[in-house]
């Protein structure tokens, strides 16, 4: 599984996501990650990807060329293959879960697009986005959290990423239930017994 993030705080991903059981994975080949600065496509002397809201509005909004621009860089379908699916990190999306998951695991790359400051302007998320995704009804400063939480939980799903295949179906989720109370060494802890 390939996975290509667009965003402005690429540090933020890279960080989260070469840990632990991600980590391995990364370095054993299981998945691998690719994080493209949104800020790199700016045609702004400044570099500036934002800009006010046309026709008024509180913050600001990330301008849709340096967007379009990123993605176009990354969106390279091999021969023959369907165009790479976009997933955009938004409130407005469908709920994540854990059945999202595991649809989404069966696909070899996707790219996932996080807005920052007040969102994105809409007329290149019509353009380029596939699925709207959202992981809560709460609102954050920026898509890069939500975008780790899904990675995480997709990567799970991938064959190889856990050492025990077996643990990712065992699970709460799976099969609408949700998993059993565990207990491991000592058998008593605390003066309670492990039942
Ligand atoms: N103005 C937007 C609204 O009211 O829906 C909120 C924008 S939010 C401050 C900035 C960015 O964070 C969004 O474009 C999105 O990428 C991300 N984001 C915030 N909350 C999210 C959530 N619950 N799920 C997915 N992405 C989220």
């Amino acid at each position: 599984m390939k996975y290509h993030i667009l965003t402005l705080f690429p540090e933020m991903i890279e960080q989260g996501l070469h840990t632990s059981i991600l980590g391995r994975a990364i370095n054993n080949g299981y998945i691998s990650l690719e994080t493209t600065n949104i800020r790199d496509f700016s045609a702004n002397k400044f570099n500036r990807v934002d800009d006010y809201p046309y026709g008024g509005g509180a913050g600001m909004l990330m301008q849709a060329q340096p967007v379009y621009d990123a993605w176009k860089a990354v969106a390279k379908p091999a021969e023959g293959k369907k165009p790479v699916r976009v997933l955009f990190m938004s409130p407005q999306g469908k709920t994540f879960s854990q059945e999202m998951a595991k649809e989404l695991a069966q696909e070899e790359e996707l790219i996932f697009l996080c807005g920052h400051y007040e969102g994105i302007d809409e007329r290149v998320i019509e353009e380029i986005v596939t699925d709207p995704v959202s992981i809560g009804d709460y609102v954050l400063t920026g898509g890069e959290l939500p975008a780790m939480v899904m990675i995480d939980a997709i990567s799970r799903m991938v064959p190889g990423v856990l050492k025990n295949e077996d643990s990712g179906v065992t699970e709460s989720f799976q099969e609408n239930l949700l998993e059993y109370p565990q207990y491991t060494r000592p058998e008593v802890w605390e003066s309670k017994k492990v039942p």
